[in-house]
Order: C-alpha cells, then sequence, then structure tokens
C-alpha cells in the first residue's frame, strides 16, 4: 500500500495492511491528527525528506515523530527509546481512505487514570475516516 504527505513529497509504503488503527487523545497523537497504524521497521519504506520533533518536556522521551517540512503532514514516528521492540508506527491517514476498508479502528481516552478503549469501529463501516 502506497500513500503520499499532502504535498507529495514524502511517501509511505507498508507491505501489507496494519492489524488495527489506533486513534488516540493523548497529548502526542491528537495534536499530530494521526491514527496509527504498527509495523516493524523492515515493512516501511518512507521516501522523501523528513523532519523530527522530539518532545523536550519529558525526562526520557522515547519518539521522534516524522513530517513533511513542506506540508506538515504527520508521516510516521520511529520509538527510538526501544530498538529492540522493532516497531514503528505509521500515520495511515496518508492512505487513501478506500485502500484501508476493513481493517479494525480502535478509540482510546487516556483522559482517565488508565487508557481505555471508548470505541472501535471498521473502515468502510459508513464513517468517514
Ligand atoms: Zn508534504
Ligand atoms: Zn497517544
Amino acid at each position: 500500500m502506497m500513500g503520499s504527505c499532502a504535498c507529495g513529497k514524502v511517501s509511505v509504503e507498508i507491505d501489507e495492511a496494519p492489524e488495527y488503527i489506533n486513534v488516540c487523545n493523548c497529548g502526542f497523537c491528537r495534536p499530530a491528527g494521526a491514527a496509527w497504524g504498527y509495523f516493524r521497521h523492515a515493512q516501511v519504506k518512507v521516501t522523501g525528506d523528513t523532519r523530527t520533533f522530539r518532545r523536550s518536556d519529558l525526562p526520557n522521551p522515547r519518539l521522534d515523530l516524522h513530517f513533511c517540512p513542506e506540508c506538515g503532514t504527520v508521516t510516521h514516528y520511529i520509538n527510538f527509546g526501544q530498538p529492540e521492540r522493532d516497531r514503528m508506527a505509521v500515520n495511515t491517514r496518508v492512505f487513501l481512505q478506500d485502500d484501508l476498508d476493513g481493517i479494525e479502528v480502535r478509540y482510546l481516552d487516556i483522559r482517565g487514570d488508565d487508557m481505555i478503549r471508548t470505541g472501535e469501529g471498521t473502515i468502510g463501516d459508513g464513517h468517514s475516516f
């Protein structure tokens, strides 16, 4: 599956559809406007230059958020703090909605003490994504 940022200078290719997509309202995911699918690094090919954002308000930030410097679209993040996990996340909103048909979407709420799942759906169930 192939996708790109809004201006087209950064493209993202994944070798298979994600098992599920997380929509999370935490202070990292929500401003990023991202809906994450998770992959091993070898499954993802990013072409084009990106810039990164690393939080400075955390004592031990673990993620680098990558975005297109031209249009600002968030493309992915790298979990550099845990390389042994070999896990990265791709913003699935860079792909066409039709290409994501049938994938489970999980809505996560972290406003309380725990992260809870408030709902789930499937892309293609009639709602925009
Ligand atoms: Zn762009
Ligand atoms: Zn989050």
